[in-house]
């Protein structure tokens, strides 16, 4: 590895994710949710944004070895305590409009072989404990966003076939290419890929579909769309009419399928790593909305646990659109992390929905929101659908059909 050239990278993802993916102002306070093996790269975010005139930098760590001993030794109870304080610095962080930064190193199965009542329990008590900032990320209320960065295990787990430093070399270039910060302009390359994924959103609620069909092996599904659903992609505004980028990398464009109006059948075609376990071959089947089958070669108790999370669980709430040659998938890289593998495939959501995803949503009570179509729940949890196979139709009001993928990708308009 270039040590020269690799800081310079690392400056561009530290200056791409204050600059893109939060729009931090001066004077602006910045929360940082870290895990232990981004320190280096936490520090480098937190030099760049005081640069730019960040009031105050705060950091919550995190270590999922420290998470395993409560799920592994702690008494059952306070598997799902939380407390108070933990709300209130939530609370206040929230009210004085705080950026929120996750800056993940998550090692991809850290959980497997613990009892799945046990991580179900606490991964369920860890989204009840986010739900203040959740709720304010939803409705618009606070700019957030989430990047990742390379570990050894998860560099191993990726590219099993090398030595471990060359693994590490590696992913860390997979994670520069894919978050397009590996050139001079990031903040240039960036903008203008904004604007694309903006136009194909623009394009997309012009059109005013009624249903999607997606086709693939094993997939035959339909989704009716709200009324009033948007499609989003590229970004969103706060309340306070920011625009900032949620995901860094980001290549999806999604809206939201009706609660009540999901019939068929899907199966996944990556892994999913949901509470430190793999999850893989999900296939589901389903019924005015609500999943009735559930199977899975891999992690099926774990996933199971997650759809009986509560009343919404057993809907979706995403349906987001990602072509087979974007830059992320064409590296034909499976990454074992969502937010990597989400932007080289199609997904959907298991869960609530964004409320941006209708008119007036995030303006909206929860019961409001049912009413408009878009499901609700404490969890949502993206897995990935997409494949070179797969074939997605729009469907007009008058039954109309539009083809938008053939073969994984965009059908191109000439
Ligand atoms: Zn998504
Ligand atoms: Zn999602």
């Amino acid at each position: 590895m270039n040590e020269k050239s690799h800081e310079r990278k690392l400056t561009n993802l530290a200056e791409v994710t204050l600059t893109i993916g939060l729009n931090l102002q001066k004077n602006q306070t910045l929360n940082i949710n870290a895990d232990l093996d981004a320190a280096p790269f936490v520090r480098k975010v937190t030099e760049i944004a005081y640069k730019k005139g960040a009031r105050n930098v705060y950091v919550n760590w995190m270590d999922q070895e420290i998470s395993k001993l409560k799920i592994m030794y702690a008494p059952e109870k306070s598997l799902s305590e939380f407390p108070d304080w933990s709300k209130h610095r939530s609370e206040e962080l929230i009210q004085q409009k705080t950026a929120f930064l996750s800056i993940r190193s998550t090692l991809p199965e850290a959980f497997s072989g613990l009892d799945p009542e046990r991580v179900g329990t606490y991964m369920k008590a860890f989204a009840l404990e986010s739900q203040p900032i959740s709720l304010a990320r939803k409705t618009g209320i606070i700019a957030f966003c989430i990047v990742c960065v390379p570990n050894g295990k998860w560099a191993q787990k990726v590219y099993p076939r090398v030595t471990p430093e060359e693994a590490l070399d590696k992913l860390w270039e997979s994670i520069f290419k894919v978050t397009r910060v590996d050139c001079d302009e990031p903040v240039e390359e960036w903008k203008s890929h904004i604007g694309s994924l903006l136009s194909k959103v623009a394009e997309l609620n012009g059109k005013r579909f009624k249903q999607l069909h997606i086709e693939a092996p094993g997939t035959d599904l339909i989704l009716d769309l709200p009324d009033q659903h948007l499609w989003i992609g590229g970004g969103a505004l706060t309340q306070e009419g920011l625009f900032f980028t949620p995901n860094l990398p980001t290549e999806e464009v999604f809206t939201a399928p009706k609660r009540n109006g999901v019939n068929g059948t899907v199966k996944s075609t990556m892994p999913l790593i949901y509470g430190g376990t793999a999850i893989e071959d999900i296939e589901l089947t389903f019924k005015a909305g609500k999943i009735t089958e559930v199977n899975a070669s891999k992690g099926l108790e774990t996933l199971k646990h997650l759809i009986d999370s509560d009343d919404g669980s057993p809907f979706l709430g995403e349906v987001a659109l990602v072509p087979e040659d974007s830059p992320i998938a064409k590296r034909n890289t499976i990454f074992y992390n969502t937010l990597f593998d989400e932007n080289a495939s199609c997904h959907l959501a298991i869960g609530s929905a964004y409320p941006l995803c209708v008119e007036g949503g995030t303006n909206m009570t929860c019961e409001e929101l049912n009413e408009a179509g878009l499901n609700t729940s404490i969890t949502h949890v993206d897995f990935m659908i997409g494949s070179p196979d797969m074939n997605i139709d729009g469907i007009h009001p008058d039954g109309r059909r539009e083809p938008l993928f053939q073969n994984g990708c965009w059908i191109k308009k000439n």
